[in-house]
């Protein structure tokens, strides 16, 4: 087992991995008194009580709810990195939510990489469907740079929020229905936090897609049934409890099995976030 501290890749810093909270990681949103799920209906409440993003992304970062997903997590911290990171020390926590804490767009995801969102401790960052995205919403004039490599390179999002269905890495990319259904309520508090200002939601891939419309319904918000099906370019109108139209859009996942193959490409995903701009001003 690996009990070594290594440098930060920006600051220098050295850390243990996984990452004990508060500790100076750029950008842990949490502190060691940040209060922990340990099963689901922990996460019911913290997730119901957070009357902030901060208080929210705290909490979501130091969650233990998912047995299996905790193990996955900070084994691959610990013993599992990828030879190119193996001088790095790794996050090994959920992935809070990154962006705007006020945001007319939230950017809806799948779950963390175990060597990406796992290894930086920020959503989509350091990895190659990272670079896809904030490419997009550096040119859909969301994100201050192009490109999202490590917590503290100087990545901001402007008016956009990026979360996820799940929040930890899982096994083979694929959380279990339990898992999916144990995190839902940190999604549900996002969209409840997010609402004032939502004008946009954007969903990459069907499982976030799906993720979302039913943390809406959840939430209060209007949504036909039959559920809308997912497709890339789908736009669905949905009514919030406040009685507004909020759009959701969808495009095919960044992931490399899509980007590498030609199934998603930049002019799609532009064509997707240009129309999300139209719609968030
Ligand atoms: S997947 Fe979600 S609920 Fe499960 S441990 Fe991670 S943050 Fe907690």
């Amino acid at each position: 087992m690996t009990t070594s501290r290594d440098p930060h890749p920006v600051t220098g810093r050295e850390f243990a991995s996984p990452v004990p909270p508060g500790t100076g990681w750029p950008g842990d949103p949490a502190t060691a008194r940040t209060p922990r799920a340990a099963q689901s209906a922990d996460v019911v409440r913290l997730a119901g009580s957070a009357r902030d993003v901060g208080t929210l992304d705290a909490r979501i970062s130091v969650c233990r709810a998912c047995p299996r997903l905790v193990e996955w997590r900070e084994d691959v911290a610990r013993d599992g990195r990828r030879a190119a990171f193996a001088d790095q020390p790794y996050w090994g926590r959920p992935g809070p939510g990154f962006g705007d804490p006020a945001p007319r767009l939230l950017v809806v995801g799948l779950a963390p990489a175990a060597n990406g969102t796992n290894r930086t401790g920020r959503m989509f960052t350091g990895d190659r469907s990272g670079d896809w995205i904030y490419a997009a919403l550096h040119r859909a004039g969301y994100a201050k740079v192009p490109w999202s490599r490590h917590a503290g390179d100087g990545q901001q999002l402007d008016g956009a929020r990026i979360v996820a269905a799940v929040r930890c890495a899982p096994p083979g990319n694929k959380p279990t229905g339990e898992e999916r259904a144990t995190c839902a309520p940190w999604l549900d508090a996002d969209v409840r936090l997010a609402l004032p200002t939502l004008r946009a939601v954007l969903a990459l891939g069907a499982i976030g897609f799906e993720a979302f419309l039913a943390a809406a319904r959840r939430t209060g918000w209007a949504v036909a049934r039959p559920a809308p099906r997912f497709g890339h370019g789908v736009q669905v109108p949905l009514v919030t409890p406040d009685g507004r139209v909020v759009p959701l859009l969808a495009s095919y996942h960044v992931s490399q099995q899509n980007t590498f193959t030609g199934r998603l490409t930049e002019p799609m995903l532009d064509d997707v976030l240009a129309r999300v701009r139209t719609l968030t001003g």
